[in-house]
């Protein structure tokens, strides 16, 4: 049997969607522009193009790492000078991409090379890709390149694989060696994403960061909360793409069922940079499904 997903078109073209509204993102991300409307042209970006989003597009900015999406009512605009990290999903039946990239908008040129620090820590750990290789020497090519340019990766926060509607499907992606004896199997869908930072290299909980994820199936006993699980599943979203009054009333009331996200804020306060993509463990290595 095959070890490739069966409908591996859908994951190639999820990545394509993916890595283009990451893009626009990167491209959108200008001073004054309200990051509630900067989520919501990457998701209709998304929506589209045929595919839906795997989960609600992270705005994250600063010494925030991750887990940050615009509520409905967030008036806040982009500033010059907000280390911002765009990262976005885009799944067409539960085949996923996950990717990200760290823009600084208004050209102020403050984190150069921080933002180039993460990207060439993402190309390291793509380019040590091998199927049956260790995932160790994923990240052990990581963390050089970080520690090359003077940062540190952020230990806490890890790639993943990826599974159809499972967007952490167990197997972690350290951005550190020596945390993973796992090894990486031909067919396999990862995510790989270092974090680097000017702090201490780890990160708390900080607020709700406005995103939640169904812990199982509610079932049929509420109508409106089984029309928001046939929607999302158990994919992550926001109450932003909930227009239905029915349906806000019901999630307000289930707030058991549902995991909430906080916000992971750097512990020192350093700056965050972030580089993520979706790649295709293959014959001789990585194919990158969320390249442009
Ligand atoms: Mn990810
Ligand atoms: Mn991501």
């Amino acid at each position: 049997m095959s070890p490739y997903p069966a409908d591996l078109e859908a994951w190639r073209r999820a990545g394509r969607i993916a890595g283009e509204a990451r893009e626009l993102g990167l491209r959108l991300a200008r001073p004054g522009v309200l990051r509630r409307e900067l989520a919501d042209q990457i998701e209709a970006y998304i929506r589209g193009h045929g595919a839906e989003p795997a989960f609600p597009t992270n705005l994250s900015r600063n010494w925030e790492a991750a887990h940050y999406t615009p509520s409905d009512t967030d008036e806040v605009a982009l500033a010059a000078g907000d280390l911002l990290k765009v990262d976005v999903g885009a799944h067409i039946h539960g085949a996923i991409a996950d990717t990200a990239a760290t823009v600084e908008v208004g050209e102020t040129h403050q984190h150069d090379r921080l933002v180039r620090a993460v990207r060439e820590a993402l190309e390291a750990g793509i380019r040590a890709v091998r199927p049956n290789g260790a995932v160790d020497e994923v990240s052990r090519a990581i963390e050089r390149a970080v520690h090359a340019q003077g940062f540190k990766p952020v230990v806490d926060l890890t790639g993943h694989s990826i599974e159809p509607y499972l967007l952490h499907a167990g197997k972690s992606i350290p951005s550190v060696g020596g945390y993973s004896t796992a090894s990486l199997r031909e067919g396999e869908v990862v995510a790989i994403e270092p974090f680097v930072t000017n702090g201490e290299g780890h990160i708390e909980d900080g607020p709700f960061g406005n995103i939640v994820r169904f812990r199982a199936d509610p079932g049929n006993r509420d109508p409106a909360l089984a029309r928001a699980f046939a929607r999302f599943r158990t994919l992550p979203f926001t109450t932003r793409w909930v227009t239905d009054p029915a349906e806000r009333a019901a999630l307000k009331g289930a707030r058991r069922l549902l995991q909430t996200y906080p916000v992971f804020v750097e512990t020192g306060r350093g700056w965050v940079a972030q580089a993520e993509h979706t790649i295709l463990v293959g014959p001789s290595g990585a194919e990158v499904l969320t390249a442009v």
